[in-house]
């Protein structure tokens, strides 16, 4: 088979609802392509009939092919997985529920031919999302663009085309949390957005738990932004100032014979409000200190089970 000039990478979890329909649209957008394309399908552990309608894709259209995970890894390692096993020039990242829509790929490929190595995608509208995620999305974006160290763009999820040269940058990086919207910020390269209207979910109900969620925004926050330390490391010396100008306050009043009361409250209020601080200091130094832990250990990022459809070599037990 010819090498594939572009490389479209979905990521697959208990989606069977939408199989038939996203491997018709795929089929549809790779034709509008102006070279060979393929698909890989990476499926993050699903429990449902997932990998056995993806095998059924990959029977029928070759173009199309299957990395099923021992377990469930989440979607940042399923995407991950998808580019380790792509071979084009130009690689797809897009989500299985057709909320990416699949023509605003043709304007990314655009971009890429005017010589921009990463084009990502800019939700302008929300179609059939509860206020409630549109709002927290907006905030951390927002928060995140202020205090992250590189140049994070606001409303840009995974949705984006990459160059060859760019995704091998990125594949370099291994960290086992991941925020990779991020991390295709941080190899810098030429970058354009493609702003687009984010569609209802075609079938089915959001995977993302709320758990998924504040890992992904906490994953965002400690890996490309020190600011919560700094954060701790201000409130320390604001109460040490503090601390010094009371006793200060307090001397010169005994030595100017004011009969001090010893008081209750402002003692108690001072060591409940101290060890308060110090807690959520220790437990916000504890967040980094777990993820020196999990990248210490170097455990591979994911574990495939069986890939398909990527001829010899197929079912290997280890990637
Ligand atoms: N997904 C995944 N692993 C997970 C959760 C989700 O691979 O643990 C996939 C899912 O099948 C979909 C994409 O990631 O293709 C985005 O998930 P979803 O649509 O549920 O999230 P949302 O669009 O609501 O943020
Ligand atoms: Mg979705």
């Amino acid at each position: 088979m010819e090498s594939a000039k572009y490389s479209i990478v979905i990521p697959l979890y208990n989606e069977e609802g939408i199989i038939p329909l996203l491997v018709g649209r795929l089929q549809e957008i790779m034709a509008k392509m102006d070279g060979p394309a393929e698909v890989v399908m990476v499926d993050d552990g699903s429990t449902d009939r997932t990998y056995q309608l993806a095998q059924a894709a990959s029977d029928s259209d070759p173009r199309f092919k299957l990395i099923q995970f021992s377990r469930n890894f989440g979607h940042q390692v399923a995407i991950t997985a998808g580019m380790d096993a792509t071979s084009g020039d130009a690689v797809i990242i897009m989500d299985a529920d057709l909320q990416d829509p699949p023509y605003v790929v043709l304007q990314m490929i655009e971009k890429w031919q005017q010589g921009y190595e990463v084009v990502y995608g800019r939700r302008q509208h929300r179609e059939g999302e509860r206020l409630f995620k549109t709002a927290t999305a907006s905030a951390f974006y927002n928060l995140l663009h202020r205090i992250a160290d590189v140049e994070t763009p606001i409303d840009v999820g995974d949705f984006r085309l990459v160059d060859r040269k760019a995704l091998n940058a990125f594949l370099q990086m291994r960290e086992n949390n991941r925020y990779v919207r991020g991390m295709f910020s941080w190899v810098g390269f030429r970058q354009a957005a493609v702003p687009y209207t984010r569609e209802e979910r075609a079938v089915g109900t959001t995977h993302y738990t709320m758990r998924k969620m504040v890992k992904l925004a906490s994953n965002g926050i400690l890996g490309f932004s020190s600011a919560p330390l700094r954060l701790a490391l201000g409130m320390g010396v604001f109460l040490a100032f503090a601390s010094v100008i009371y006793g200060i306050v307090a001397i010169s009043m005994k030595l100017a014979g004011v009969d001090l009361v010893p008081g209750y409250a402002s003692l108690l209020f001072a060591i409940t409000f101290l060890s308060g601080i110090q807690l959520a200091v220790m437990g916000m130094v504890g967040l980094y200190v777990g993820r020196i832990y999990d990248e210490a250990r170097a455990r591979p990022l994911y574990i495939v089970r069986e890939s398909y459809g990527f001829g010899a070599g197929d079912d290997r037990a280890v990637w």
